[in-house]
């Protein structure tokens, strides 16, 4: 896990899954490896994913598109925040948080506060491939769905009772697997422990007892 994070900080992004978040630090000065930028208006951050990790022998990591998978298989940081989106894509998920440092001088970041990452693309600079994440500055006091949501989710997994109704009714009352309508539960699509949220109808059901527990069965 430390070795895992530590490496993370050498590239300057590390994803957690909500209700924690990640980091994220910003270089921001003219010949930073890395093209990131703030909006004008302070409000909107365009991150630059990480580089292949250098290796020795080879024509150096600018030369290769960005990765999303390590030679092992595994997500990059890079997978990782762009698996996230795909699912916030599809109404699984709330967006991932991250906390933002900016370098003033050097040894010196400054803390930006805490930002929600909202969008992706894999895009072409130069001769390779780079991926570009799109963020929003977080307002926990404001009233939109997501910014207000990602506050809540911190504080349960609690699913709300006019989601619940919302979910009943839509659902007609019944499993939505068998059609049963006796001893039915709201189920979170997406696990709470994975970042589901509650307070996203799509992301909830209606199940009965018995496909609720063979659910949780096959979850880790
Ligand atoms: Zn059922």
């Amino acid at each position: 896990m430390c070795s895992r994070q530590g490496m993370a900080l050498q590239r300057g992004m590390y994803f957690k899954s909500p209700p924690g978040h990640g980091i994220i630090f910003m270089p921001h000065r003219p010949n930073a490896p890395y093209a990131d930028a703030l909006s004008s208006d302070g409000t909107g951050l365009l991150y630059e994913g990480h580089d292949v990790r250098r290796t020795q022998g080879t024509p150096g990591p600018k030369a290769f598109d960005q990765p999303r998978f390590e030679m092992d298989g595994k997500p990059t940081q890079n997978g990782l925040f762009a698996v996230w989106v795909d699912d916030l894509r599809r109404g699984k998920v709330l967006p991932a948080i991250f906390r933002v440092y900016g370098k003033m001088r050097p040894g010196v970041w400054i803390d930006r506060g805490l930002w929600l990452l909202k969008d992706y693309g894999h895009c072409k600079k130069g001769r390779r491939k780079v991926f570009r994440f799109r963020l929003a500055q977080a307002d926990f006091n404001s009233s939109t769905p997501h910014e207000s949501a990602s506050a809540d989710l911190k504080a349960s997994r609690q699913i709300p009772s006019r989601i619940k109704q919302a979910v009943y009714k839509r659902d007609k009352g019944r499993c939505v697997i068998c059609g049963g309508a006796d001893q039915l539960h709201f189920d979170h699509d997406f696990p709470f422990s994975k970042g589901g949220t509650s307070i996203l109808p799509e992301n909830v059901r209606v199940l009965c007892a018995r496909h609720n527990l063979a659910k949780s069965a096959t979850i880790d």
